[in-house]
């Protein structure tokens, strides 16, 4: 726990969040300001600040991290229409909230390149 981490906060309960899945590991929950019709957030439990920061032991955390998005795009139903699982990472590419996260975003259609 980082105090004064938005995402250490949610995954310890103190802040609220609409969580969809949790496990020892991490959390998936609603993102605040949803960039299409499913906007999910996958975090890992522990302060990681960013992709960056994951060491060869973390290979399993992200792991998954990973199938846990790919779970939830399987629930929100879809995985079959195409969905993006997306890290910003650092602030050029768009990297707001410093404890790493997966965006996994879905149910429009989406442009390539993306802004
Ligand atoms: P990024 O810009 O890649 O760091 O993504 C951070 C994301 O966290 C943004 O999509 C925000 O909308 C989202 N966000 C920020 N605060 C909260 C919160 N309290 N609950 C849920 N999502 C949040």
């Amino acid at each position: 726990m980082t105090s004064g981490c938005i995402f250490c906060q949610i995954a310890g309960g103190e802040r609220a969040a609409k969580v969809y899945y949790e496990d020892e590991h991490c959390l998936a929950f609603q993102d605040v300001n949803p960039q299409a019709p499913t906007h999910i957030l996958v975090i890992p439990r522990r302060h990681l600040i960013l992709l960056n920061s994951a060491l060869p032991e973390d290979e399993a955390l992200l792991g998954h991290l990973l199938r846990v998005a790919a779970q939830m795009a399987k629930e929100k139903g879809i995985e079959g229409t195409g969905f993006r699982v997306v890290i910003n990472t650092n602030a050029a590419a768009g990297q707001s909230v410093f404890h790493l996260h997966l965006h996994l975003i879905g149910g429009r259609t989406m442009r390539w390149p993306p802004g």
